[in-house]
């Protein structure tokens, strides 16, 4: 267990302050212990994946961080199951799948993105998203650990019914038999679409915004209020794709809240539609009310 460790290297648009207590636990026993642990000092407990989708305060955190590692953050493929710890990138139980010749999976190519992560977001792409695979997730929490099905986890648009201190330690998904060349072939197609529409070279943290119900998408809607390239202290909304953030120069998390702000303004004012953040914020910040 570290104290006092910067967390702007593990998120992916590179802010944020620092964890008062870090610990990586490699087992779920060890997970276990320290959910106990924090629970025991009254501090809350929240969990890094990739940071892909995550904003944490520039103040940092005021309780326990988790990082899954070792077996928590391993995956395996074989007769039709791919299973793999919290904290296992999505890209490795792809490799995984893809050797096995299992098919289903190749959407995550597309998601920067851990399985916990991944079940905590109901990340999707391209048609797929986890609660289309997942058999069951289990779930840690400071009174023990239980498998959890896709229902009962609550998996809806870009969301879950979990919390933080809840931690998704392992997570089981079904998949099909494919062949190799044909799943290497969606993959490939699919990246080659990312890379057209959206930053691929940037610090960002995806999606800003979940999409609304409209005809437009939510990152069209910005370009059409003029946002592409609009800066805020060392941050700025994509000039590529409206509904990115990038880590322009030195950015701290408060400019990016201040670009999701002017964001929501505008597309309010413009089309009378209320955007949703899909990033998840850690620690004390908040995306400000719109005036009524
Ligand atoms: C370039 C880029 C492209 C992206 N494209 C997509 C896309 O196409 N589709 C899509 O859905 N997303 C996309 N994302 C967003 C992101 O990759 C996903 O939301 C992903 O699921 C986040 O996973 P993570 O492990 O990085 O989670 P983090 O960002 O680290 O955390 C996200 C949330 O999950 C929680 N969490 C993480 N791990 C666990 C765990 N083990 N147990 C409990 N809670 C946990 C965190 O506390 C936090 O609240 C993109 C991001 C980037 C940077």
């Amino acid at each position: 267990m570290k104290e006092q460790v910067a967390l702007g290297r593990y998120t992916t648009l590179g802010t944020g302050g620092p964890a008062r207590w870090f610990a990586t636990p490699e087992t779920e026993d060890e997970l276990l212990e320290r959910l106990a642990w924090a629970d025991a000092e009254g501090l809350p407990v929240a969990v890094v994946g990739l940071g892909s989708n995550l904003l944490v305060a520039d103040d940092g955190f005021p309780g326990l961080v988790l990082k899954l590692a070792g077996e928590l953050a391993a995956a395996d493929a074989a007769d039709g199951v791919l299973a793999g710890g919290g904290g296992a990138p999505l890209a490795v139980c792809l490799h995984r799948a893809r050797a096995a010749e299992l098919g289903g999976f190749e959407f995550a190519c597309a998601i920067p993105g851990t399985v916990g992560g991944g079940v905590w977001m109901n990340a999707g792409a391209y048609g797929g998203d986890i609660a289309g695979v997942l058999r069951r997730a289990r779930v840690a929490d400071a009174t023990g650990a239980r498998w959890l099905t896709p229902q009962e986890l609550g998996l809806r648009y870009r969301t879950s019914g979990l919390r933080h201190g809840q931690v998704v330690a392992r997570a089981e998904f079904l998949l099909e038999p494919r062949p190799l060349e044909e799943i290497k072939a969606t993959v490939a197609a699919m990246q080659a679409r990312r890379k057209e529409a959206q930053p691929t070279n940037k610090r960002t943290f995806g999606s800003v915004f979940k999409n609304p119900d409209h005809e437009l998408s939510a990152g069209r809607m910005l370009e059409v209020c003029g946002l592409r390239g609009y800066r805020s202290g060392g941050a700025q909304i994509s000039p590529k794709h409206a509904n990115f953030i990038e880590n322009a120069d030195g950015a701290r998390s408060a400019d990016a809240i201040a670009l999701i702000a002017e964001a929501r303004r505008r597309a309010r004012e413009q089309f009378g539609v209320v955007l949703h953040p899909e990033v998840q914020l850690l620690g004390a910040l908040e995306v400000p009310p719109l005036e009524p």
